[in-house]
């Protein structure tokens, strides 16, 4: 029998919820209507629009008026950044943007176009080696003339989450905006928009079970903020275009199935990971766990092996039917050591040698036994071939 493929890599992306798809489809046929339309389509899709943000606002801790609906999350950051760091700039001349270095590109590669093309001053907030923001660095580094401040929710590469309600009241308290990219959290955390003193926080449909293609970002009321996309006056003037009304409805019914599901999802993923962490670590030589050990993602699993070639391992497990990820999107041919991994302080040698294994609602012990069957024999050839 031919192995089934075995998908292990929830953090690049999810399937899409049965029930998610069921939510959307309606919105594609029968009720197609543009939500700034007056007549009865139109005020059908607006009303579906608007459940849909009452929704998401209601699980964040929020009002609706601070759901912008946009394309994806990388759309979301960018969005953030831009609109704070320019508004603040023409309301009271703040030109410094502070962030961390262990970003999605999403935010770090907008932050320098800020910085290249815009004039900002760009500081980096320094990590521990797990990844990890100290709330003190931030409180050291805010001055009056702090434009945004960005500090990713949980990292995509190594699953640490931040502290993110202690930055926050750091920032609230110095008055300067702040933004989280929490496109990762959202499949298994709950997230406060109260508790966490964010002015912006941006998640992503597709990270969570929901279609790719639609994102959301929290703007709390009054931010001072400048659209990015000018046009029509939809999202109250904050994000022109025509909605997506099925993605949007889509992204509203898996956001609301992954917070009735947080407890279910946990209680199932956490036993997996620590096994598929524990396993590997007591299998294989020169192997380290990247990431904080405790405050990670619960379905988050990342490794670093040394004198490994990354993609050459990944392409082996393909083969064998697992699909994973080095963590980052580095390209073959061409091996640089992970911009976050440099950040926390991880050697060349070892951090070539990078895996992400990142679990689903679908994963099994079963998957990842016959995962760890396969892993070590998979290392130990790329590390013959590195050696010839
Ligand atoms: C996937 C991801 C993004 C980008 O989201 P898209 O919807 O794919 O554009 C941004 N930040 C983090 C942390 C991510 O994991």
């Amino acid at each position: 029998m031919l192995n089934q493929k075995v998908y292990l890599d929830f953090a690049a992306t999810t399937p899409v919820d049965d029930r998610v798809m069921k939510a959307m489809l309606p919105y594609f046929r029968e009720q197609f209507g543009n939500p700034s339309s007056i007549h009865s389509f139109g005020q059908q899709a607006e009303a579906a629009v608007e459940d849909a943000r009452d929704t998401v606002a209601e699980g964040l801790n929020s009002r609706a008026s601070e759901i912008v609906f946009t394309a994806c999350g990388s759309e979301s950051d960018n969005l953030a950044i831009r609109g704070a760091a320019i508004a603040a700039r023409e309301l009271r001349g703040a030109n410094h943007i502070l962030i961390s270095p262990v970003e999605h590109h999403a935010i770090s590669h907008t932050a320098e176009q800020l910085k290249h093309h815009y004039g900002f001053n760009l500081e980096y907030i320094p990590v521990d080696k797990f990844g990890m923001v100290n709330p003190n660095d931030v409180a050291m580094r805010i001055q009056p003339g702090t434009a945004v401040v960005s500090v990713i929710y949980a990292n995509n590469e190594v699953g640490t989450i931040n502290s993110i309600s202690e930055i926050g009241k750091i920032c609230r308290q110095r008055n300067i905006p702040f933004h989280s990219d929490a496109v990762q959290v959202t499949a298994c955390l709950a997230m406060d928009m109260e508790a966490l003193h964010v002015d912006m926080l941006s998640i992503g449909a597709h990270k969570f079970y929901g279609p790719k293609g639609v994102g959301a970002l929290y703007l709390r009321d009054r931010t001072p903020f400048l659209p990015s996309q000018t046009g029509g006056g939809q999202e109250s003037g904050l994000r022109a275009g025509t909605h997506n009304v099925p993605f949007i409805v889509g992204l509203a019914a898996a956001f609301k199935i992954a917070q009735e599901e947080r407890e279910k999802r946990i209680t199932h993923l956490l036993p997996l990971r620590n096994y598929l962490i524990e396993e590997t670590l007591e299998m294989i030589s020169d192997a380290r766990l990247t990431g904080h050990p405790i405050e990670r993602l619960p379905n988050h699993a990342s490794f670093v092996f040394k004198d490994v070639d990354g993609n050459n391992l990944l392409m082996l497990l393909d083969v064998e039917g697992f699909a994973c990820s080095s963590g980052s999107a580095c390209r073959t041919g061409d091996p640089q050591p992970s911009n976050v991994l440099t950040a926390m302080g991880i050697s060349s040698e070892w951090a070539l040698g990078s895996l992400r294994i990142t679990l689903g609602t679908q994963t099994t012990f079963k998957d990842l036994e016959s995962f760890l069957r396969v892993l070590p024999k998979a290392v130990e050839r790329c590390r013959d071939q590195t050696a010839r």
